[in-house]
């Protein structure tokens, strides 16, 4: 053990009880909500292509709250891992450059971390690689999960919001886009456009978790 677990003991990432070890507990680890077969990867019009090793609900979908308002390395660690290998079983081959979709400016002081940023950096542990930034967000505009008005109001919502990084090299590459769920996938959809427009060859994506209604269209 090392000293910094003594002072902030190693907890399970999704029903948050204290821990010896980093990692999920053995409990969670049965009772994790898996995508399996063909609901790991959802695929869509629009060219939406995202891998997910679980669905965004139960026990998931209270692990990427509780991270996204705490952040713990464990968790990155071990949510970072779990997209890495499902990104490879589905997806390998199919990108050469690895990035994610960022917070605001103003998020991010608030909160001290970019989460997708943090999963994007822990996949990319498993295969040797940075992720880099590619995409900036430019407005602060409401988070899609406070939104009422279904598919049009989370389009619109997130239209503009994204734009080219200034130092990202896009053109040609082949992308993975990280985030840490893909709900409606409005906003896969809009970074995924502003990643073609700049030139980018093609572009798949990963998540944590994804969900099971829009999965199924
Ligand atoms: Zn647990």
């Amino acid at each position: 053990m090392k000293f910094l677990d003594l002072l902030f003991p190693p907890r399970c990432p999704f029903c948050r009880k204290f821990r010896m070890e980093e990692g999920t507990c053995g409990e969670c680890e049965k009772a994790l909500p898996f995508t399996v077969g063909k609901d790991i990867l959802r695929k869509e019009k629009g060219g939406l292509v995202c891998a997910a090793p679980l669905w965004y609900e139960d026990l998931a979908r209270e692990g990427i709250l509780a991270f996204k308002f705490h952040g713990s390395h464990g968790a990155a660690v071990d949510f970072g891992r779990r997209i890495a290998r499902c990104a490879a079983e589905e997806l390998g081959g199919q990108f050469d450059t690895v990035t994610w979709v960022p917070v605001s400016r103003k998020r991010l002081r608030a909160r001290g971390f970019d989460q997708a940023q943090l999963l994007a950096e822990e996949a990319c542990r498993h295969w040797d690689t940075r992720p880099v930034p590619l995409l900036r967000k430019i407005a602060d505009n409401p988070a899609q999960s406070t939104l009422k008005g279904g598919e049009a109001a989370r389009r619109a919502n997130v239209l503009g919001v994204y734009e080219p990084h200034p130092r990202g090299e896009i053109r040609g590459k082949r992308i993975l886009l990280i985030d840490d769920i893909c709900t409606s996938g409005a906003t896969l959809r809009e970074c995924i456009r502003v990643l073609t427009d700049a030139g980018a060859e093609s572009v798949v994506c990963a998540a944590l978790a994804h969900t099971r209604e829009q999965a199924k269209k």
